[in-house]
């Protein structure tokens, strides 16, 4: 099955259900021309709220598309596809159905954290972090960094780095310098297995919480101890980076650094190894609210304009 995620949004961002509610038929001519491409013959989107379940809801009758609607929780990731089935987000199926009607190419970004004025913009890939953070009333402190793909999953960019550089996320995350989140972005690798090292309880937290059923705790013992012990690092390569075992940690340790690491060094050794093919989401992740708190983001949770 082919399912459009209009669900899968960070704490504080409103991309996917907010294009999935302003955009919804697009998101089901983009969900029908990608069934088409790759062969998919049941088609489904995935939604969390009931502002963008009523509009794909509306689309779906008005093009008599054969599309189911999944009821999935207010979680990220949100989806629980099963192994066979195929996931794109609603931002992506908006491109399909733009670029088949000739429109110009747009990348959506939720930009939120500390902004004057948070809301989902229409950004070119030519557009800077420090453009798109005055155009949503610029930033509430001077000191500020910005969050490629918002928390817990993305990575620190640059004030200039343009939208293309930053690899045309959903999310912008403004948050001041001085913000917890910020000085764990901050720390190595290197430094995340030394702490893992001296932390790490093996409470297997982690790996209850991972949503693509990994097991990031036996990395993290593998790695801090060297020994061999069973653990299939090549499974990594499935990791999508997502910060849910960031996130449950009760250690505060980076279980994410690690993994992301072993996988990325898999993906470099892509040519000559065959690691496993990436499955989809297998269970949800964890409730926004919950994570919205757990990052420290309690204080920005405003509503987002569309
Ligand atoms: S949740 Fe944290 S402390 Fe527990 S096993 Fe995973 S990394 Fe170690
Ligand atoms: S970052 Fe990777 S290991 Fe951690 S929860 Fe997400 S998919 Fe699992």
């Amino acid at each position: 099955m082919l399912i459009g995620d209009c669900a899968s949004d960070p704490p504080l961002s409103m991309t996917q259900r907010g294009l999935a509610a302003a955009r919804a038929d697009d998101v089901i001519y983009g969900l029908g021309a990608v069934a088409l491409a790759r062969g998919h013959e049941q088609m489904a989107v995935a939604v969390a709220d009931e502002v963008a379940r009523a509009a794909l809801a509306r689309a779906i009758a008005a093009i008599g598309a054969d599309v189911a609607i999944l009821d999935v929780a207010d979680a990220w990731p949100a989806t629980a596809a099963g192994a066979k089935d195929e996931v794109f987000p609603a931002s992506a199926l908006v491109a399909v159905a733009d670029e088949a009607r000739a429109r110009p190419a747009i990348s959506w970004v939720t930009v939120a954290g500390a902004v004057g004025e948070p809301c989902l913009l229409g950004g070119v890939p030519s557009e800077t972090m420090a453009e798109l953070v005055a155009r949503a009333g610029g930033p509430l402190d001077d000191d500020w960094v910005a969050v490629a793909g918002g928390a817990p999953a993305g990575r620190l960019v640059e004030h200039d780095a343009t939208l293309a550089a930053a690899g045309l996320p959903a999310t912008l995350l403004v948050l001041p310098a001085r913000h917890p989140w910020v000085r764990r972005l901050r720390t190595t690798v290197a430094d995340w297995l030394w702490r893992a090292a001296s932390a790490c309880e093996g409470c297997r937290v982690c790996s209850d919480a991972c949503p693509v059923t990994l097991t990031p705790h036996a990395l993290v013992a593998t790695l801090t101890s060297g020994r061999d012990d069973g653990t299939a690092p090549a499974a990594f390569a499935a990791c999508t980076g997502c910060g849910v075992c960031d996130a449950a940690c009760p250690a505060s340790l980076s279980p994410r650094a690690l993994a992301v690491d072993v996988r990325d060094r898999f993906a470099l050794l892509a040519p000559r190894l065959d690691p496993p093919g990436a499955p989809a989401t297998r269970r949800p992740g964890i409730d926004r609210a919950l994570l919205t708190l757990r990052l420290g983001l309690g204080a920005y949770d405003r509503s987002v304009s569309r």
